[in-house]
């Protein structure tokens, strides 16, 4: 039998890193078997409903590549892929499963089950529905029914006995039905709630492997008692260990952790952000550590997914990113570079194109380039103590010094070049009988402010250009006078 691997994404407004990976192996794992990658709405809950959420998930599964074959925007064979417009399909299931008594209505009232809910609570246990309307009469539900009254259908799990699922991670797992809730599926409001839904729908959709969140590992003995009842056979369940922010919590976004959509405004490549999740939960046979996604879906296989949380790194990640950006081509750089440097500099006014040569080896995350050429903008306030280095033996008064004796020399180069400053420089330093370091890192910190810079004295000099070094070279030599 073909492959078929969905992602079920509700849509919440953003890409949750977790979410991510759970597309990416969902995806990985249909092209690897040569299978289907459907893309599936889970917009049941409606309350949740964020505007403009179903776009975002378009969105990033584009940016990441993971091409969907069959999905609402594309359509297929075995649509509706919005639960919300299936609305229609889940109900006739309900009743077929109130009919071989796998499930019931329930007329419970919410001030009933609040009250039961506080009275669990009190006693320290948790909540339980009591199969109250389970013992209605078939007359008095039908009278219900008739008059019009609110209800629920509710799942009627046996009160003995074990319920249990294979699962490709977890191996077998079993609880012991009397531990299990008589979950609603279908709500007041006539749509059926995700613990129905993924049901129906994983089996109409003949969803063969099925993917998702270890949060749900919990549910899914339910869920197995729901195809044993409909007669279906139920899916392979790979259920996937969270991705963790630390050893205590699970990445969450509103715990402040970023989602997909944040690591790429803020700088990070796709191709980065996707080779690291993709490790985040997945180990490759052998050593290597980069792979295209293009390469990842000829390597990708469940034996590797891991059996115990993962934890994000942002470390790790930037490590990745920096790797990612030093091997793009100097104008794919330049044109990820330009909006952080518009950010800070006047593109009119400095040559990018040797700014980014500079820059290119030392970016982890392209959010940090404003502030790692903030200092061209403006020279900043800066201690003459900076001037101090024990290794290049300078000090404020080495600095005094050996600034004076080169002012004239630099003012004396016609030809703006790197290459110029450079011999014209070095040609005094031997004259001067000095340390390189003696003169060049006061130079540096005369012209820029900052212990640390992409480039030294003459790329920032040349960056400047002359009437700007000239002019904070008589600063900072102003600034020791004093
Ligand atoms: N809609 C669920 C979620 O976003 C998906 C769960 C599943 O894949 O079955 O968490």
């Amino acid at each position: 039998m073909s492959v078929r691997t969905r992602f079920a994404p509700s849509p919440t407004g953003y890409m949750h890193l977790g979410n991510l990976r759970t597309a990416l192996y969902t995806y990985l794992y249909a092209r690897k078997e040569g299978g289907t990658f459907i893309l599936r709405i889970e917009d049941t809950d409606q309350e949740r409903e964020v505007p403009g959420a179903v776009q975002i998930i378009y969105n990033s599964l584009k940016t990441a590549g993971l091409t969907h074959d069959e999905g609402p925007d594309i359509g297929g064979p075995v649509g509706p892929y919005v639960q919300s417009e299936r609305k229609d399909t889940y109900l006739p299931y309900a009743k077929q499963l109130v009919e071989s008594g796998h499930a019931y209505y329930c007329f419970c009232t919410k001030e009933r089950l609040e009250e039961a809910r506080a009275e669990a609570e009190k006693k320290g246990e948790s909540f339980k529905y009591d199969k109250h309307c389970l013992h209605l009469s078939k007359e008095e539900i039908q009278a219900k029914l008739d008059a019009g009254e609110p209800y629920v259908i509710r799942q009627n799990i046996p009160t003995t006995g074990k319920a249990g699922f294979d699962d490709v991670i977890y191996g077998h797992v079993e609880v012991d039905c009397e531990t299990l809730d008589d979950n609603i599926l279908i709500k007041a409001d006539g749509l059926p709630t995700y613990n129905f839904a993924n049901v129906i729908d994983d089996h109409l959709m003949g969803i063969t492997h099925v993917m998702r969140g270890n949060e749900y590992l919990s549910s899914a003995p339910k869920y197995n008692l729901l195809y044993e009842a409909l007669g279906w056979e139920p899916p392979k369940y790979v259920h996937l260990t969270p991705v963790m922010a630390n050893a205590q919590r699970k990445l969450s976004k509103r715990k402040g952790d970023p989602s997909f959509e944040d690591l790429l405004s803020q700088g990070y490549l796709t191709e980065a952000v996707i080779n690291y999740m993709v490790l985040l939960g997945w180990s490759p046979r052998g050593e290597r550590e980069f792979f295209t996604l293009k390469e990842l879906e000829e390597v990708f296989d469940l034996e590797g997914l891991s059996k115990s949380p993962s934890i994000f790194d942002t470390v790790k990640l930037n490590w990745f990113n920096a790797e990612y950006i030093r091997r793009l081509s100097p104008e794919t750089y330049l044109e990820h570079a330009r909006p952080w440097l518009n950010q800070m500099l006047d593109e009119t006014k400095f040559d990018y194109k040797r700014l980014c040569e500079l820059l290119q080896s030392r970016t982890e995350v392209f959010n940090q380039l404003p502030e790692m050429v903030d200092f061209l903008k403006e020279m900043p306030a800066f201690d003459n103590e900076l001037y101090t280095h024990k290794k290049m033996k300078t000090n404020p008064e080495v600095a005094l010094d050996a600034l004076t004796r080169i002012r004239p020399i630099i003012d004396g180069v016609t030809e703006w070049t790197e290459e110029k400053l450079h011999d014209a420089v070095m040609e005094a330093i031997t004259e001067f009988g000095m340390k390189n370091g003696q003169m060049l890192w006061p130079l540096r910190i005369a012209i820029s402010g900052k212990m640390s810079t992409p480039g030294g004295a003459f790329e920032i000099a040349y960056l400047l250009g002359k009437e700007e070094t000239m002019k904070r070279l008589d600063a900072s030599i102003a600034q020791l006078q004093k």
